[in-house]
């Protein structure tokens, strides 16, 4: 028989086990699928649409042309093309988002569907405390995700299919991009990404990684987010290393595991305060509410730190962890907007938008995560800059405006601002006894 190896969040071909398995059963030939869903397709930014059609030119080279893309719902199109080339079996990498895995269950009831896999190192569900329950803080998690430990790499399966291409009408070619940009797509990209960086910045991660002005973080969170590279992949080259650089980027890996496993107990937590105590918080509503939404959305805050971030998201799709939380912070403590809005503006703009994370680094951020902060922490926005960007080479990359303005001053910006950049829109010292008055009204 056939088989298809139906491609979703793992678009190569190399340390691939579902498409090791596809081979085994496919004697006949494998058909290699990708569905074009707009229930995905809808909801992503620009940015990430374009990356992903470039992901997926990647990988049909890669087949030789002959990768099959069609439009359509996965629940009715895969079943009719499995059955179009008289395909037994379906293979996945399996799915754990909350959509993905209601599609899959509706899909699984009309043809044999086969998971072999997950684009996690450990998948969710896998590490528990010893009473059987999900972890709620990373520590603790890390610790056991490390005794769980992985597989090693998938060797062969980039050779093993024999790939199918078969006329169907409901084939379609490969979307372009609506702009052109954003870093390389697919799998040889993302490993040359990779070499790159182990063999250079990664040493020093451990004392770097915090530093948004040095840039010398992986930036693999893309390929990661469409399986160009898989964890287990980077996690075999990192075993064979000593030293504290790749000891702290190991454990990067694993919140983005976390992330995924809390996602996967708690579906709920896209949308919801993953701590219900915080559902009665008050928020600011109104016009000028309104207005600094606008303000932050456009890095138009007056304060120079979050204003860069705002604007390295809108131009590359990507911004540093550091900034991520800074300007995160700012919108829920200094805002006092909620924070599935600005989840969602991330979600609209990155290249690297992934539920789990995303949703749940926010709520980290907001306090109503896991890791539950302690509720005084808010970040003050002036003296993260000056801590994480002491030179001041971040904010004037990212704020044109401020580029006259010499050294880790840019920040404080004491000794007046320059003409066309806006005064800071709210008071950091007031709105911080603002955000701590109701915090405090929770209980807290
Ligand atoms: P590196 O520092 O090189 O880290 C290597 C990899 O480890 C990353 O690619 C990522 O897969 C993982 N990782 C690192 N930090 C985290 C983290 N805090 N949580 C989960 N995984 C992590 N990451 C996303 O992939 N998608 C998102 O949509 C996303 N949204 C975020 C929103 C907020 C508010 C915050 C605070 C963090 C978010 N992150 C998200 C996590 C983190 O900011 C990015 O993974 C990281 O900046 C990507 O850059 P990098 O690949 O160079 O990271």
């Amino acid at each position: 028989p056939a088989s298809v190896m139906w491609f979703r969040r793992d678009l190569r071909t190399g340390d691939l086990p579902a498409l090791s398995a596809a081979a085994e059963t496919g004697v006949d030939g494998v058909l290699g699928l990708f569905v074009l869903d707009e229930s995905i397709l809808g909801p992503s930014g620009e940015v990430r649409r374009d990356h992903l059609f470039r992901s997926l030119s990647a990988l049909d080279e890669q087949l030789d042309g002959r990768l099959c893309v069609v439009r359509g719902d996965p629940v009715s199109m895969v079943p009719s093309v499995a059955a179009a080339v008289g395909a037994s079996e379906v293979h996945v990498s399996a799915d754990y988002g909350p959509y993905g895995r209601r599609r899959d269950a509706a899909v699984a009831e009309r043809v044999q569907l086969v998971r072999t896999g997950s684009p996690y190192a450990v998948a969710p569900g896998r590490v528990t405390k010893a009473d059987g329950g999900p972890y709620r803080v990373f520590t603790p998690y890390f610790g056991r995700w490390l005794d769980h430990g992985w597989r090693g790499p998938a060797a062969g399966s980039a050779d093993a299919a024999a790939w199918l291409d078969p006329e169907l009408p409901a084939r379609v070619s490969v979307p372009r991009p609506a702009a052109s940009g954003g870093p390389p797509a697919g799998e040889r990209a993302a490993l040359e990404r990779w070499a790159r960086f182990r063999d250079g910045d990664l040493a020093d991660y451990h004392r770097i990684r915090d530093r948004p002005d040095l840039d010398a973080t992986s930036r693999l969170s893309v390929d990661l987010k469409y399986g160009s590279v898989h964890p287990r992949t980077v996690l075999a080259d990192l075993a064979r290393m000593r030293g504290a650089g790749p000891e702290a980027f190991r454990r990067q890996l694993a919140w983005r595991d976390f992330y995924a496993d809390v996602l996967y107990h708690r579906p709920d937590s896209a949308r919801r305060n993953y701590d219900s105590r915080f559902d009665a918080i008050r928020y600011d509503t109104g016009p000028d509410a309104e207005l600094s939404w606008a303000a932050w959305c456009e890095g138009r805050t007056g304060y120079p730190i979050v204003d860069a971030g705002m604007r390295q998201l809108l131009a590359e799709g990507w911004m540093h962890n550091r900034v991520r939380m800074i300007v995160a912070s700012f919108l829920v403590k200094d805002l006092h907007l909620p924070w599935w809005r600005g989840a969602g503006y991330f979600m609209a703009h990155l290249l690297d938008g992934d539920l789990a994370s995303n949703q749940h680094g926010w709520q980290w951020t907001a306090g109503c995560g896991t890791d539950a902060a302690p509720y005084f922490r808010v970040f003050n926005p002036t003296t993260q800059g000056e801590k994480f960007d002491p030179d001041g080479e971040y904010v004037r990359r990212w704020v044109p405006e401020l580029r006259g303005v010499p050294g880790g001053a840019v920040h404080a910006l004491k000794s007046g601002r320059p003409s066309g950049y806006p005064d800071p829109i709210v008071d950091h010292a007031v709105e911080r006894r603002e955000s701590l008055a109701r915090l405090g009204e929770l209980g807290r």
